[in-house]
């Protein structure tokens, strides 16, 4: 999916810049030295996958890169006569659709980059009642298409960027197009964080990822590291044992906060070594990662720990910047909902991890998702009377 919206751009940007975009195993994988599974390099420097997988980010480079002079045509297409705009593609956007999709109203799902968002990065889900285990990336798979069997539209790669909803006829600004509809439904998820550390930006796609599931192949009998000690770096580095030859986890305390079963599962894991209280401070190497500096907090002793790749698993921030000036956030920047789902504004309903939760899991987002479409539905139905 990721090629395909490097290709996309490719067929954009060729005339303007020097484009390539390749997969690890290629041949130019092999020779720029890179670890991640798809690239994109644009006159001869490598973007970071946040960069180039969202348009707005990416036009924003090319702009600079080509200079003020010769301006990036962006046609606006205005799509009319929607009931809802779901916003975002995970687990509690998908569903939104499918309940909207059934419920006969003319919906479309907008995602700002791929379908799936977090859950995507998960190999095996076993919390999910109904299903023993399953992967992230065939749930979202499934879940697309059972929308998509009811008719719900789906446009990927389509930021939001900006909306007006206090009319009752709403406008979404997305990926250079205008869409205009009665209700609304965030649905945008999170993001993995970053760390801030001295060679995390250099060295991402060299070495260091957010993505235990996109890149654990690439780093086939070496050492790497997961930075973090909450479920996601206990899974990430549970699936990485299957391809590392060794793990180290670095974990800030000297308990973890991740759920006891996955817990048990990486205590008894004889490749995952937990370097309980210890902190990044640096990650080094040359053109591609070659080792880590660590702190153990209980000595203030240093050490740097030679190793291959770094991921990085220290939690995750909502993506809802663009809903900054419309005073639906809290201090943490979750939104604000009612048991309905609806936020403080009149047709705007919010579900899954965006939202201000005591649970982030696929169940409660599924559900989240299904509450806001229902809403939805009947705030239109009262608006036709
Ligand atoms: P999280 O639960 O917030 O854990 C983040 C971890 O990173 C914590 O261990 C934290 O340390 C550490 N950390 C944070 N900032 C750090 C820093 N600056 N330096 C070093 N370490 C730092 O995030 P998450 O693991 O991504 O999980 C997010 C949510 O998704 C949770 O609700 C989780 O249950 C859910 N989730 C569920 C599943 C599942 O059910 N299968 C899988 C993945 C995620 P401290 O512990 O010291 O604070």
């Amino acid at each position: 999916m990721a090629l395909d919206a490097a290709k996309k751009m490719k067929n954009r940007f060729a005339d303007l810049v020097d484009f390539e975009e390749f997969r690890l195993d290629s041949d130019q994988g092999k020779a720029f030295k890179v670890t991640t599974s798809t690239n994109v390099f644009v006159n001869d420097q490598l973007l970071p996958l946040q960069v180039w997988l969202d348009q707005d980010k990416f036009e924003n480079h090319i702009q600079e890169l080509i200079g003020e002079d010769s301006k990036i045509e962006r046609d606006v297409i205005k799509h009319e006569g929607y009931d809802v705009v779901i916003v975002g593609g995970g687990p509690a956007g998908l569903t939104a659709g499918i309940y909207c999709a059934r419920a006969r109203l003319r919906a479309i799902l907008l995602e700002g980059s791929t379908l799936g968002g977090q859950v995507v990065t998960t190999d095996n889900i076993e919390n999910y009642p109904g299903l023993m285990n399953i992967s992230g990336v065939k749930l979202i798979a499934d879940m697309e298409k059972q929308a998509r069997h009811f008719g719900l539209e789906i446009q990927v790669s389509k930021k939001v960027h900006k909306m007006d909803l206090n009319q009752s006829l709403k406008t979404i600004y997305a990926g250079g197009d205008i869409y205009s509809c009665r209700a609304v439904i965030l649905a945008c998820g999170l993001s993995r964080s970053e760390l801030g550390l001295p060679g995390e930006v250099e060295f991402s796609g060299k070495g260091v990822s957010y993505c235990a599931i996109c890149d654990a192949n690439f780093f086939g009998e070496k050492r790497v590291a997961v930075v973090g000690g909450g479920d996601t770096a206990i899974e990430d580095a549970i699936y990485l044992s299957k391809f590392a030859s060794q793990v180290f986890v670095i974990h800030r305390r000297d308990e973890l906060r991740a759920t006891k079963i996955l817990q048990e599962a990486a205590l008894c894991n004889n490749k995952i070594e937990i370097l309980w209280s210890h902190v990044p401070q640096e990650i080094v190497g040359n053109s591609t990662v070659e080792g880590i500096n660590i702190k153990n907090l209980k000595t203030g002793n240093s050490r740097k720990i030679e190793l291959e790749g770094v991921f990085i698993a220290v939690g995750s921030h909502p993506h809802t910047e663009f809903l900054e000036e419309l005073g639906v956030l809290d201090e943490q920047g979750y939104v604000i909902v009612d048991d309905k789902m609806s936020t403080s504004i009149p047709g705007v309903f919010s579900a899954g991890d965006i939202r201000v939760s005591p649970l982030k899991q696929v169940a409660t987002a599924v559900g989240d998702g299904a509450i806001a479409a229902i809403s939805a539905e009947r705030y239109i139905a009262e608006k036709n009377k």
